[in-house]
């Protein structure tokens, strides 16, 4: 009995896996379409690296030390017993794959690339095991202009994309050694303070990590830590304040946040994110900054770089709160069919109508039924006309137009009869 109960139980997706429905997808084409188009304004080149990395890369590129790496990843054997790793995020494979495929020995390279990152975090509003992303890494400039101009570029999303009040946090986390006295500064000041369990065990092995805590009892003690700006190496200090100054002349405003150390452990230098206060805690829809020693310590040449990466299902929900309707993409003509033979003039029709007017979006009754039912789906589908090919307009070799909605230009008409010809120029001159 309990194995009948558990074989014809319906299985159901992975939990923190969602399914984008067609309904979403609305959203989902208007902000790719935005910012693909964006992106390609600024000269980014699309590439696609595979979803499967080997689990080396991630450790070595996001540290052992992040909770990322500790805890989010799913990692499993291939059957040769490689141990591989579902992509947690892009920029990883964006570097093995500019090192492996020579792409950075030319000049100056942005990338961009969108899809699915996994990771095994507890699932919530704006939190998923499968999520998806789009970022963007340029490689080969260490100079701010770089900085400025990509940050300028995700001001442009939001702007294109009609949303509001998201701000920009910054912070400069200077070279690898002004880090270093950094950290001793901040291992000093922790250790006279009471740490929860994750950010004892962090004290010796990454302790800026504990900045970056989502306890809410560690949030007093992160308060009051001293602060990696007063700790920045002169050439640091001298990109910050350029980058600085070239956003005022952009008019883009910005926060110092002297806290945004980000969850991973390439970076150097500027780091940013965007954040919104109107998706609850999960307010961060975009974040990057620079990682100018990652690609020589994955085994490539040295290459300064930078990049960002965006989280699609935070900023559709954003989306979501801002245009209420979204005009899913219905088809103008439903085809009905009654009677012997009708079936091959109307798919005669429909291919006819689709060579004439490729813009047209035809859908074929298939699998038969009643007019009525026919009909019925008809109104259903959301089209604005149904077709209707009988016996009588197959002999007449004629085409039935029926309204299906009322608008300006329907609303007077009833059923037209028209030739083949006739019916591509009634719908030609058409507004859609
Ligand atoms: P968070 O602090 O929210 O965990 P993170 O620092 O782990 O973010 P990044 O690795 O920088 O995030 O990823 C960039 C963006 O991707 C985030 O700002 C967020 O918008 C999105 N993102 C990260 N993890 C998830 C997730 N599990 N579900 C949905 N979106 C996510
Ligand atoms: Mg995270």
């Amino acid at each position: 009995m309990l194995a009948l109960t558990i074989m014809s139980k319906t299985i159901q997706a992975v939990r923190g896996m969602k399914d984008i429905l067609p309904a979403q997808m609305p959203y989902w084409h208007h902000l790719e379409d935005t910012i693909r188009h964006i992106l390609e304004s600024y000269a980014y080149q699309e590439i696609r690296p595979p979803l499967v990395e080997k689990t080396e890369l991630f450790a070595r590129s996001i540290g052992e030390v992040t909770d990322i790496v500790e805890k989010e990843m799913y990692t499993f054997a291939d059957r040769n017993g490689d141990s591989l790793t579902l992509r947690p995020e892009g920029t990883a494979s964006c570097v093995r794959a500019g090192i492996e495929n020579g792409l950075f020995q030319k000049q100056i390279h942005r990338l961009w690339y969108k899809g699915p990152m996994f990771r095994h975090e507890r699932p919530q509003k704006g939190r998923y095991r499968q999520f998806y992303q789009i970022g963007a890494e340029v490689y080969g400039v260490t100079t701010p202009d770089i900085d400025a101009e990509i940050i300028a570029m995700t001001a442009r999303f939001w702007q294109q994309l009609g949303l509001k009040n998201i701000v920009l946090q910054l912070n400069s986390l200077g070279s690898i050694e002004a880090r270093k006295t950094y950290r001793e500064a901040l291992v000093n000041y922790l250790s006279q303070h009471s740490l929860d369990e994750d950010s004892q065990r962090r004290l010796q092995s990454n302790p800026l990590r504990i900045l970056d805590s989502k306890n809410p009892d560690m949030q007093t003690v992160i308060q009051g830590a001293p602060v990696l700006l007063d700790y920045l190496d002169e050439v640091s200090q001298a990109h910050f304040e350029t980058l600085k100054s070239l956003l005022a002349a952009l008019d883009i405003d910005y926060k110092i946040n002297p806290r945004l150390v980000r969850g991973l452990d390439y970076y150097n230098r500027t780091v940013f994110e965007w954040m919104t206060t109107e998706l609850g805690s999960q307010g961060t829809v975009c974040a990057g900054g620079r990682y100018d020693g990652l690609v020589e310590q994955i085994g490539g040449r040295a290459t300064p770089a930078i990049g960002f990466a965006m989280g699609i299902e935070r900023l559709i929900a954003l989306l979501e709160q801002y245009q209420k309707t979204p005009s899913v993409q219905n088809p103008h003509i439903y085809i009905t069919m009654v009677g012997d033979n009708t079936i091959s003039y109307g798919l005669r029709i429909s291919e006819f109508l689709r060579n004439a007017l490729p813009q047209l979006r035809l859908e074929m009754n298939c699998g038969g039924g009643s007019f009525k039912s026919q009909f019925k789906r008809a109104d259903k589908s959301g089209a604005q006309f149904a077709m209707i090919l009988g016996e009588d307009e197959m002999n007449k070799q004629q085409v039935g137009l029926k309204f299906l909605r009322q608008t300006e230009q329907t609303q007077t008409k009833e059923q037209l009869n028209l030739s083949w010809d006739e019916l591509v120029n009634y719908l030609s001159e058409f507004q859609y």
